[in-house]
């Protein structure tokens, strides 16, 4: 079980996305990756390996989005490569994922059969086809995501942005740990508080079976 980072930061937060990660780096990985929201578009950067490989992309390609989501993968579904890394994206949605969705096969067959394409190997992107299916059948992001994590069985831990939306990401927690860290006009996510701590020291852990919709003013959860 590998790591999850989210930032709704006031400044770009890749690098500090990228040093949280490396606060996850004892879990073990294989791979990296980072998206942010950029002039209202989703954009990512990731690598095979260790971070530096994933820092190094960084510095010849940075990302400046002051809202973003990162990963460490420990692969289940799919090789260790840089297109299976997280996080995986369609135009309006990006995710993260710790854990397994057990009945993948399913969604992916049957978001196929509708007209999805998908591109890589894992169980986590039939996850960003669900939510992306859920929005263009006209629900918002937040309604398209709680549609979506309705049909999901398994344990996971996720974290999601959105195209257009630079003050949005929804967090969920079934079987996988996950908490939110509160700062002053910020708001943080993380597989666990070590990962926060140069951040905030204010905490919620989010209970099994909960999701939040975070914005740099604070959380609602719902269970
Ligand atoms: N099952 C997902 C994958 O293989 C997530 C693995 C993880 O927890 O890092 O990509």
């Amino acid at each position: 079980m590998c790591g999850i980072v989210g930032i709704l930061g006031k400044t770009p937060v890749a690098t500090n996305l990228v040093d949280a990660l490396r606060r996850l780096e004892y879990r073990g990985y294989d791979s990296a990756g980072i998206a942010t929201v950029e002039a209202g578009t989703l954009t990512r950067r990731r690598a095979e390996g260790k971070l530096r490989n994933l820092e190094k992309r960084l510095l010849t390609e940075p990302l400046d989005g002051m809202i973003g989501i990162g990963h460490t993968r420990w692969a289940t579904h799919g090789r260790p490569t840089e297109r299976n890394a997280h996080p995986h994206m369609t135009a309006p949605v990006a995710v993260v994922h710790n854990g397994i969705i057990e009945n993948f096969r399913e969604l992916r067959a049957d978001l196929e059969a509708k007209g999805h394409t998908f591109e890589t190997d894992t169980d986590t992107e039939a996850v960003v086809h669900l939510i992306t299916h859920e929005m263009q059948n006209g629900l918002g992001p937040v309604e398209a995501a709680r549609a979506a994590l309705k049909q999901l069985r398994g344990a996971f831990a996720l974290g999601i942005i959105f195209a257009g939306q630079d003050d949005l990401m929804i967090a969920a927690r079934q079987g996988s740990p996950l908490a939110l860290g509160h700062g002053t006009g910020e708001m943080y996510l993380g597989s666990d508080a070590i990962a926060l701590a140069p951040f905030t020291d204010t905490i919620t852990y989010l209970e099994e079976g909960d999701w939040a919709v975070m914005h740099r003013s604070g959380a609602e959860i719902f269970d």
